[in-house]
């Protein structure tokens, strides 16, 4: 098959579920068949990602097409660039074909946030396929398109991923450039990869990872292969195992299917060690005062002048300002201005915000004591399945505890990638997660890819692309 008709039934596949799914705020067809000429008639035919179809979050600038992430105050914004990992998957012979949707400003768990509706779970359409980056997921695992860009700041790749039976990784902060991503909170958000398989992520990951000289958080640190690097020989890796993690709040189907995936690591070799991570029952705590507080300062450039929209029938400035940002932002967003604004003031500064920076030290030397003792930590991705649409969005607690498991990953800045490891007598997936240290992408993925040869899922979603 050509690139362009290969794209060209993408464009269909993507057009025709999105009327049951949600999952694609915009399809590219036009652009996206333009790029397919191009890459098609271009002498280079090494291209890694020649003729690949990706799909896009929402919150990743591209200047060929929308970027709302998810809500009204940028419904109708065109950046003038393409964000670094954008511009790198094009030089690759990639091409956007969507940009997926996703909960406003990425803040959320099940993609119920989003200005543009909630996105439908293709194993149970009642359900969530988690969040913030639910799009993406659903464009990969409906069968869409094998990779898709997400973006974390707390577990929003890995989540979803779970709650969609793919894989999903979360980098190192300092791995992928953030130029182009908008802000949530810097000092946590880093794009994140979804693909079918693991070789689908590093096939992207080896693309888009690197030192960016418009992102000065992005680290000089040596890109692996991490394509030719994936094997299927993990004898000998340590894994870690904070029991402590596996007790309340844990649904019991998610229990003994990782369980269960601990001995199916032992039983390729793997060595299995207890660690302890004593102070992981703070992590919601430090991330929801961290990531508000960042939130709240970010989100201050959207005002009605700068960017997107601007509510009518202002008399004077300021009015202008409070009615766009009333009208513009949901729930969940004015929330999160409001909490991050009350710990960052001068009366409760120390006792929250300060105070959860010291514990967020101390949640990396956790994780810097548990390698000293293993290579890697498995625990649930999640504590639960894809819950049910409307269970949560009433209870914004509850559904901040979708993130226990991840949250710490973004506070210590490691790596971690959720892996399907089965699914429950519903027929909904569960993951496992694998958290490593910093720079440790290439393990993650070989113990990952590992895990998928011997133990594959071997079911697909409700609905998704039928050949
Ligand atoms: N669910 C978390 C939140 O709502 C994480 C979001 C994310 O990783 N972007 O903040």
């Amino acid at each position: 098959m050509t690139i362009c008709s290969e794209i060209e039934k993408i464009l269909n596949n993507a057009e025709k579920l999105n009327e049951t799914l949600n999952s694609f705020l915009t399809v590219e067809r036009e652009y996206a068949t333009e790029r397919a000429a191009e890459v098609e008639n271009s002498a280079n035919e090494n291209q890694p990602l020649r003729g690949v179809a990706i799909a896009v979050k929402d919150n990743i600038c591209t200047s060929f097409s929308q970027t709302s992430c998810g809500s009204r105050i940028l419904g109708n914004y065109r950046p003038q660039y393409n964000a670094t990992a954008v511009e790198k998957l094009s030089n690759a012979g990639a091409i956007v074909v969507g940009k997926t949707n996703m909960d406003e400003f990425a803040m959320g768990s099940s993609n119920e946030n989003s200005a543009f509706g909630a996105v439908k779970n293709p194993w149970n359409l009642a359900r969530v396929p988690g969040g913030s980056s639910g799009g993406s997921a659903v464009a990969v695992a409906s069968g869409v398109v094998r990779a898709a860009l997400g973006s974390e700041t707390g577990g929003s790749v890995r989540q979803p991923a779970s709650f969609c039976g793919i894989v999903g990784l979360k980098p190192t902060y300092g791995r992928i450039s953030r130029f182009g991503l908008v802000a949530f909170a810097s000092s946590l958000d880093q794009i994140g990869i979804f693909g079918q398989t693991s070789e689908d992520v590093a096939k992207v990951l080896g693309v888009v990872a690197g030192r960016d000289k418009n992102d000065s958080t992005t680290a000089e640190v040596k890109v692996n292969d991490y394509v030719s690097e994936l094997s299927n020989d993990i004898k000998g890796k340590r894994i870690g195992i904070p029991r402590a993690l596996f007790g309340e709040g844990l649904d019991e189907k998610v229990r003994s299917a990782v369980e269960k995936s601990i001995e199916n690591y032992r039983s390729l070799g793997a060595e299995i060690v207890d660690v302890k991570l004593p102070n992981s029952k703070y992590s919601i705590a430090v991330y929801y005062i961290l990531a508000t507080a960042e939130a709240s300062s970010n989100l201050a450039r959207f005002d009605g002048v700068r960017y997107g929209f601007r509510a009518e029938g202002s008399h004077d400035l300021r009015e202008m300002y409070m009615k766009t940002r009333e009208e513009g932002f949901g729930a969940e967003v004015k929330r999160r201005i409001m909490l991050g604004t009350y710990v960052l003031s001068s009366g409760y500064y120390e006792a929250y915000y300060a105070r959860a920076q010291k514990v967020r030290t101390l949640l990396k030397q956790d994780f810097s004591n548990a390698f000293e003792n293993c290579d890697a930590i498995l625990t649930p991705t999640a504590p639960t399945t894809a819950f049910k649409i409307g269970e949560k969005s009433d209870d914004p607690l509850a559904m901040y505890l979708s993130d226990i498991y991840t949250c710490s990953a973004n506070l210590a800045g490691i790596p971690g990638i959720s892996v399907p490891c089965g699914l429950s007598s519903e027929g909904l997936p569960i993951g496992l997660q694998l958290q490593g240290r910093n720079w440790s992408e290439n393990l993650l993925l070989n113990l990952a890819h590992a895990y998928e040869q011997e133990f594959p899922l071997g079911a697909k979603p409700e609905i998704s692309v039928t050949e």
